[in-house]
């Protein structure tokens, strides 16, 4: 245990109030926290801006020591949950602390040391191919004879080129769920479904497009709540108050697709069960009216990465093109109250997915587009900065390639 009334007589002594933010990720920064009272939330941002948190850190918990240590910019946003008061310990008045405290240099060692390892393992595993096996093995999991647990009778549900997906979820995955009781905005019954303990996961990393990867858990499979009386659906995090005017048309349009569709979860999740969720959303939005696409986008993206899991390439590029477009219309058409570095992320996302699908003119105009000269986010001009180089170079091997086949 720290002994707080001693470190805080150090100086240093800060106390943030309930939602104050202590840092953005990406932020410069060279000093690490101690949490002397309170709760802070770990948050990373989804591609709209919606903060997503990871992990909650209390009392005795320490942030930030890779800043103060390495000099590397923030990796997530901190924000505190309720009053919090911390030490602040930087440069010069690190020595004094560790001098005081020796447990607190043990644990950030501990702390670093693991992190160290985990990366030595993940080289080790790359030079041994066994990173791919991994996967492999999570993906192809073991073949299943039991028939899904969902019917759908009517194919109309799904665009052509859609699949059957034998794929389960990781019988372990039910440790990071519960059962949740929801009431359904539409039809006011009450029902049961997963939801995820997002305290648990841990963020692994975040890819180009970004798509968050966690450590052996992907909550994309129960991200989409269904109610299984009317089929209303919608993301977990926006499962809330649907405006009276399209209750009528949500029920009926239920009416008709509990005709052709008999929505079971089998117990672990099965992928085509999680596919019929992200489809039925998408019906869920047609009838609620929303002229704004990004909700739409939003599922597309999703649904593309599910696919990209389940190795199916062209329905992957199809989700990707499926919400390329979506996002395109919301950026040139939507009236948008964003700020600089929402663009940022947008213009971003539309030059990874432009790139996707093989449209290199139009990805570096949006790459180019991601940097901002003033006011925005430095860590997305850099990788903006990054992925144009790596677009001039894939731009340079296909040039080469088209001449050695003249
Ligand atoms: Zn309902």
């Amino acid at each position: 245990m720290l002994d707080i009334a001693a470190l805080a007589k150090l100086g240093g002594v800060k106390k943030y109030n309930a939602d104050e933010i202590f840092f953005n990720a990406g932020d410069p920064g060279h000093e690490m926290y101690i949490i002397l009272k309170g709760r802070v939330g770990v948050y990373i941002t989804s591609i709209d801006g919606f903060p997503i948190m990871v992990t909650e850190l209390a009392s005795g918990d320490f942030f930030g020591e890779m800043s103060l240590l390495e000099g590397q910019p923030r990796s997530a946003t901190i924000g505190a949950i309720e009053d919090t008061i911390v030490l602040v310990i930087n440069e010069n008045n690190f020595e004094q602390v560790i001098a005081q405290q020796p447990s607190l240099a043990y644990r950030i060692m501990k702390g670093m040391s693991s992190r160290v390892r985990q990366l030595n393992e993940d080289l080790g595993q790359l030079k041994r191919g066994k990173a791919e096996e991994r996967k492999a093995h999570k993906l192809t999991a073991p073949p299943t004879v039991r028939t899904p647990a969902t019917q759908v009778l009517d194919n109309s549900l799904f665009p052509p080129g859609h699949k059957p997906y034998p794929l389960d979820a990781p019988p372990n995955d039910n440790n990071l769920l519960f059962d949740r009781e929801v009431l359904c905005p539409v039809c006011e019954e009450k029902f049961k479904t997963k939801n995820v303990r997002s305290s648990k996961l841990r963020l692994d990393k975040v890819d180009y497009d970004l798509r968050q990867r966690f450590v052996d858990f992907e909550p994309l499979w129960y991200l989409v709540w269904t109610c299984p009386n009317c089929y209303y659906s919608n993301f977990n995090f926006e499962f809330k108050q649907v405006p009276e005017a399209f209750k009528k048309k949500l029920l009926e349009q239920g009416k008709q697709l509990k005709a052709s569709v008999r929505l079971q979860f089998s117990d672990p999740r099965k992928l085509d069960e999680v596919f019929v969720t992200y489809y039925l959303m998408l019906q869920s939005l047609q009838a609620s009216g929303k002229p704004n696409p990004t909700e739409a986008a939003k599922v597309w993206l999703r649904l593309s990465w599910l696919y990209s899991d389940a190795g199916d390439e062209e329905m992957f590029l199809y989700a990707s093109r499926q919400a390329l477009d979506m996002f395109k219309d919301t950026y040139y058409n939507t009236r948008r109250d964003t700020s600089v570095e929402q663009d940022q992320r947008l213009s971003l996302l539309l030059g990874e997915l432009s790139m996707r699908i093989g449209d290199n003119s139009e990805a570096l105009k949006f790459f180019r587009g991601a940097i901002a000269r003033k006011g925005g986010n430095n860590t997305i001009n850099r990788q903006a900065e990054d992925r144009i180089s790596d677009l001039k170079d894939k731009i340079l091997v296909q040039e080469k390639k088209a001449e050695d086949t003249e």
